[in-house]
C-alpha cells in the first residue's frame, strides 16, 4: 500500500495511522492542509474492503475538506479520518475513547467532527479524551450539521437551476434524491417547501418510510433513482456515484447533492460536461455542515451562520460564471479557485473577497 505515490495524497502535511489492541480500533488520520487553520473533518466509520481502500478514501476527503473550508471562508484547514470496521456490529465506547486518544495526540492539528458511521453519541465520547473535538454542542438539532449542509445544497440547487433554467425558485421542478439519511430528509423538506416534486431512494427502509410519510417524498428503487428524467439529481447517499457505469444513464441536466467526492475520477467531470449536464462541485454546495461547525464553536448566532451559509450561493454563481467563460469543468474550477486562495492566505496577498 503505497501512501506517498498514492494518487490523493497531493502534499498531505500528516497522514498518522493507529492501532489499539484491546478495544480493536484501527483508524488513520489525514490532514492534507493547515494554512487556513487546523485540519477540521468528519471522523468516519465504515467496513473498508481493504486498508488501501480507507487510506484512498481519508486523503480524498481530507483534500476535500482543504477546498470546501477555503471556498467557505473559514479559518480552518483539511482534516479527516477513518476508523476501519462496521459501525453497526464493531463500534464500542472503548473504541471511541481510543479513537479520542489518537485524536488527541495530533495535539489539535486535526479536530474531529460527526460523518458517516459515527454520531453526536460518539463525539462526546473522544470528547472525554480529547478536547480536539466539534459538533457537540447543543442547539436546536443537538449539534447536528445537517440540517445547515441541506440547506447549503439546497441554494446551490436554486442558483444552479438559476443558471441553467432562469427560474428564481424550484417550484414545479423535479428533485431524484438518491439517500434520504441526515441530509437527504431535510433537503427533501426544502424541496417540498418551496413547490417542487420530490423522487427519492433509499436502501434503508425506514429512512424511506419516513420522507414518504412526513415530506410527500415519491419512493424509487435504488436502481432507478440516477437514471430518472428529473430537472435535479440529488446524491445524497456515498461517494463516486458518478461514474462510467451511471453517466451515460443520467437524464437529469443538474447534479447537486450532499455527498463527498461524488466524481469518481477526473474524467468523470469531463463525461458530465460532454454531456451538457450542470454538475455542482460536491465540496462547494455541501459546505453548509462544515460552516455550521465552525459557528458552533465560535458561539455565533443562527442569523451570522445563515448568512455565511447564503454565501455558497455567490460562490457558485461564480464557479459557473467561470465555466460558461472558460468552457471550463465546473469541479476544476471551483479547486483552482480554493487554491488561489489559500496561495493568496499563504503569501499574505489580499483574499480574493469576491468569489469567497
Ligand atoms: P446518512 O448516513 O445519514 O445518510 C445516507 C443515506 O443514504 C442513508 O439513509 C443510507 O441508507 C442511504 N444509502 C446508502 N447507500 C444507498 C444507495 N446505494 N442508494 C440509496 N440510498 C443509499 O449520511 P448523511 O449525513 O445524510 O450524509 C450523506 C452524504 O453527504 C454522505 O456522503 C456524507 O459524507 C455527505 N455529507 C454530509 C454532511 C452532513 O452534515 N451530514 C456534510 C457534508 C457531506
Amino acid at each position: 500500500m503505497s501512501v506517498f505515490s498514492n494518487p490523493a495524497f497531493d502534499k498531505h502535511e500528516l497522514v498518522s495511522f493507529h492501532s489499539d489492541e484491546k478495544s480493536g480500533l484501527r483508524a488513520i488520520i489525514a490532514v492534507h492542509n493547515t494554512t487556513l487553520g487546523p485540519g477540521v473533518g468528519g471522523c468516519r466509520m465504515y467496513p473498508y474492503a481493504s486498508d488501501a481502500d480507507a487510506l484512498h478514501d481519508v486523503l480524498r476527503l481530507s483534500r476535500g475538506m482543504t477546498y470546501k473550508s477555503a471556498l467557505a471562508g473559514l479559518p480552518l484547514g483539511g482534516g479527516k479520518s477513518v476508523i476501519i470496521g462496521d459501525p453497526h456490529t464493531q463500534k464500542s465506547r472503548a473504541l471511541m475513547e481510543a479513537m479520542g486518544d489518537f485524536v488527541n495526540s495530533q495535539s489539535g492539528r486535526y479536530v474531529a467532527a460527526e460523518d458517516s458511521g459515527t454520531g453526536v453519541t460518539d463525539i462526546r465520547t473522544m470528547a472525554g479524551r480529547t478536547p480536539y473535538v466539534s459538533g457537540l454542542e447543543d442547539n436546536e438539532h443537538g449539534g447536528d450539521p445537517s440540517p445547515s449542509t441541506a440547506l447549503g445544497v439546497y441554494l446551490g440547487m436554486r442558483t444552479a437551476a438559476k443558471h441553467r433554467l432562469g427560474v428564481g425558485s424550484l417550484s414545479g421542478l423535479s428533485v431524484a434524491i438518491q439517500g434520504l439519511g441526515h441530509v437527504g430528509f431535510y433537503l427533501a423538506r426544502y424541496l417540498v417547501a418551496d413547490g417542487a416534486t420530490v423522487y427519492g431512494a433509499d436502501v434503508n427502509r425506514a429512512n424511506l418510510e419516513k420522507a414518504v410519510k412526513e415530506l410527500g417524498v415519491k419512493a424509487v428503487g435504488v436502481s432507478e433513482i440516477l437514471s430518472m428524467e428529473v430537472d435535479i439529481l440529488a446524491p445524497c447517499a456515498m461517494g463516486a456515484v458518478l461514474n462510467d457505469e451511471s453517466i451515460p444513464c443520467i437524464r437529469a441536466g443538474i447534479v447537486a447533492g450532499a455527498a463527498n467526492n461524488q466524481l469518481a475520477t477526473v474524467d468523470d467531470g469531463l463525461n458530465l460536461e460532454g454531456r451538457g449536464i450542470l454538475y455542482c462541485p460536491d465540496f462547494l454546495i455541501n459546505a453548509g455542515g462544515i460552516i455550521d461547525v465552525h459557528h458552533q464553536r465560535t458561539g455565533s448566532g443562527e442569523d451570522v451562520k445563515r448568512e455565511h451559509i447564503e454565501r455558497i450561493e455567490i460562490t457558485l454563481a461564480e464557479v459557473l460564471r467561470r465555466a460558461d467563460e472558460n468552457h471550463g469543468q465546473t469541479q476544476l474550477i471551483a479547486e483552482s479557485l480554493a487554491e488561489e486562495y489559500l496561495h493568496r492566505v499563504s503569501q499574505r496577498l489580499t483574499p480574493l473577497k469576491e468569489a469567497c
